[in-house]
């Protein structure tokens, strides 16, 4: 990869749009010359953040799922079975209308989510009590014609990472647990990316389509707006019906089975990078860091001892395990650490014929700037044990960031402020209207009804003032 001409400087953050855009290609992480709308390519830099952050999900999945890959092509008389399904999607879908210069007979849509493509399949594989549960999931780039404006990451119409999970259960009960289950596992794997999320119960007429019910988490972006970063379904019996997914349970009766369905997206990427980045560039969790440890030699004199002791340290932290490269190239030291600072490496070593006098060297961490003298004889554990401060620091503060910008508020006005900076937590009567009418006044949106908090305190609806126990996150949204 050519390398920047010039040592380009990112906008402060505080310029959240600005310095998002120019991140994403300073750092490497997309490109967006590509002559498509709303697709953007991935950076051979950003793809090795992207599979770290995929590992992550995976080995999360994989002790009680199975991953498996369905087509992206579906028939359009499958796609069409669920009214309330196609009725949310209709506006968004591609066609593939012809084969070469032949028309289709069967039109073919490009999944924007795959339920229609492999709940056909449920229906052929679920037989017997003895089936279930099934969980199954999928890694796959999913297509949605998107109107408003795209944005790399956040709103495209090709996502390329949708991970997908479908599961099947034999009551509705078991798939409500499934749900709780699915954002207990989001919750876990956002923690894994130092990234706090809320997680909250949509209100109905924001529900997935053809859901009973949707719980979604958020993140909090830089610019106080929420990204939706995961969704769970409960899909009750509404997909059986339609697609006839039936069991034998264990009296010999054949009945409808219950589902749920959750993902996740690149906007998990997209949150990561804008939480933890700095004016400097990204800074990122140890784990997904491609490169975990930069070392740079300071050669003035003595280059040979200095860079034996480099490799030496290479060496051995590579035995570890530890991700870690030599920058010997012939770049000022300054250069260097521009470089390796703006892609967000974790840890920086240097080491220089003074350090080497006192068998030490100098450990320099990226998310606060601090500096350090370790010995050489210690530094694999003091790298190791770094990366555990690091990953709890940057959680601990981007915590304390989220808690900072969620507001009590108990007026349309105070809404409307407050929603500038945050998330604001209002009563809510229930009533879609009022819902509806408070979404409006404030010029926000209602994510839902927070989950993980208990409510003990009675408010007043801001819309119609009837008492009320429940209140929700408003906030302005991606
Ligand atoms: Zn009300």
């Amino acid at each position: 990869m050519a390398e920047q001409e010039k040592e380009a400087t990112l906008p402060s953050k505080e310029n959240f749009s600005e310095w998002y855009n120019d991140m994403l290609q300073i750092a490497e992480i997309m490109d967006v010359r590509y002559p498509v709308k709303g697709s953007y390519v991935w950076y051979p830099f950003g793809f090795s953040i992207r599979r770290n952050v995929y590992d992550i999900i995976r080995g999360l999945l994989d002790k009680d799922h199975q991953e498996t890959m369905f087509p992206l092509l579906i028939p359009e008389h499958e796609f069409m079975k669920e009214a309330e399904h196609i009725k949310g999607f209709e506006e968004e879908v591609y066609w593939v209308l012809n084969g070469g210069t032949t028309p289709l007979d069967v039109k073919l849509a490009l999944r924007p989510t795959s339920e229609t493509a492999i709940y056909p399949m449920y229906r052929l594989w679920v037989r017997s009590h003895a089936d279930l549960p099934l969980k199954l999931y999928q890694i796959v780039n999913t297509f949605r014609y998107e109107t408003k404006h795209t944005r790399p990451l956040i709103r495209l119409r090709e996502i390329t990472s949708f991970k997908e999970a479908h599961t099947v259960h034999a009551t509705w009960d078991e798939a409500a647990s499934q749900v709780d289950e699915a954002i207990r596992l989001y919750i876990e794997f956002y923690k894994r990316l130092a990234i706090p999320v809320l997680p909250s119960k949509r209100p109905s007429w924001d529900k997935f389509p053809g859901a009973d019910y949707t719980i979604a988490v958020d993140s909090l972006m830089p610019d106080g707006k929420t990204l939706q970063v995961g969704t769970a379904h409960h899909l009750g019996d509404n997909f059986a019906k339609t697609f006839d997914i039936k069991y034998e349970d264990v009296d010999g009766e054949q009945v409808y089975a219950h589902q749920t369905c959750y993902g996740v997206s690149e906007r998990c990427i997209a949150t990561l990078l804008s939480t933890h980045g700095d004016d400097k560039g990204l800074v990122l969790p140890p784990e997904i860091a491609p490169t975990q440890v930069v070392i740079i030699p300071i050669i003035f004199k003595e280059p040979e001892a200095v860079l034996n002791a480099c490799n030496d340290v290479k060496a051995e932290l590579e035995a570890a395990g530890v991700r870690v490269t030599i920058d010997d190239s012939d770049k000022r030291p300054g250069s260097k650490y521009y470089k390796w600072e703006m892609k967000g490496v974790p840890l920086r070593i240097e080491i220089g014929p003074r350090d080497l006098k006192n068998e030490a060297a100098m450990l320099a961490r990226r998310d606060t700037g601090e500096k350090e003298q370790v010995p050489l004889a210690s530094i694999k554990d003091e790298v190791i044990s770094r990366f555990e401060i690091i990953q709890a620091a940057l959680l601990e503060k981007a915590t304390a960031e989220l808690n900072e910008r969620i507001f009590d508020c108990s007026t349309v006005d105070d809404v409307k402020e407050k929603v500038q900076d945050g998330i604001a937590l209002v009563p809510w009567c229930g009533e879609e209207k009022c819902g509806l009418d408070l979404d409006e006044q404030a010029g926000a949106g209602i994510l839902g009804i927070p989950t993980d908090m208990d409510e003990d305190g009675t408010y007043k609806c801001p819309i119609c003032s009837k008492e009320t126990r429940t209140r929700v996150y408003v906030a302005r949204t991606y």
